[in-house]
């Protein structure tokens, strides 16, 4: 097992946004965390990369804790989409990569294939500002995966995408993890996760209701009980 999630439990203050998580997720695979607004999902991921420090339990990737060193092993997608509106699409992501540690050459080169790739070469030299809500969730996708993380985390990298761009996403989601990127996803949708995961953990108010491989999940619970609010 790749990254494990031990005991892990967030408060703030009274309130329990993530209650005694404990999962397992397999390297080289796509993990779902399926829940509706308010579950814990952007909460457990912020643990996940250290933004949020836990109030108990412990997370380790192959066996280490995430920390500074390791950060770099790691891509993120936020649901709080962050892009400087007035760089170009180059120098953002050269800035953004930069601090990833990789060289301009490489970057621009990973960048020119991922352009190439998601059908719009002509973006490299354009500002963010002028690109459609979606595509600038291209750009920060190639952002999350750029130096080629061994775990890549999204947060809800569908919502408030057309049906084509999702289905760009999702092929390179599935493309990844054939080059063996471990891969988390969060979403609101079972289509998506039954779609793309092996593995899931269905959240609700902070606790893990239900977990394992999608294909014992439906066996157990038949698909129709599986519904999360807003499929
Ligand atoms: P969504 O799908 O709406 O993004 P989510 O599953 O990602 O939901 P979280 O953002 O993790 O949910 O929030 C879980 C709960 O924790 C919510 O009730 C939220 O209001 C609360 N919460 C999150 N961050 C904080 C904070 N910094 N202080 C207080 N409460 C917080």
């Amino acid at each position: 097992m790749a990254l494990i999630i031990d005991h892990v439990t967030k408060r703030f203050g009274e309130f329990t946004a993530v209650d005694q998580l404990n999962l397992r997720i397999p390297k080289e695979e796509i993990f779902g965390f399926l829940g509706g607004n308010g579950a814990g999902k952007t909460t457990t991921f912020r643990m996940l990369l250290g933004l949020l420090d836990k109030t108990e339990g412990k997370i380790t990737w192959n066996g280490k804790a995430i920390d500074y060193e390791t950060s770099n092993l790691i891509g993120y997608l936020p649901e709080e989409r962050g892009l400087y509106p007035k760089l170009t699409v180059k120098n953002q992501l050269v800035y953004l990569a930069r601090l990833r540690g990789m060289e301009k050459k490489a970057i621009l080169q990973e960048l020119e294939k991922w352009l190439e790739r998601f059908k719009v070469p002509e973006y490299m030299n354009k500002k963010i500002e002028e690109l459609s809500k979606g595509n600038q969730q291209k750009i920060q996708f190639i952002s999350a995966v750029i130096h080629r993380p061994e775990l890549l985390i999204l947060d809800e990298p569908f919502s408030g995408l057309d049906p084509i761009n999702v289905e760009m996403l999702k092929e390179a989601v599935l493309d990844l993890k054939e080059q063996g990127t471990t891969i988390v996803f969060s979403s609101h949708q079972m289509s998506h996760v039954e779609e793309l995961c092996q593995f899931l953990c269905i959240l609700q108010k902070g606790r893990p209701v239900v977990q394992g491989s999608l294909r014992e999940i439906k066996r157990s619970f038949g698909k129709k009980n599986l519904r999360i609010h807003g499929d």
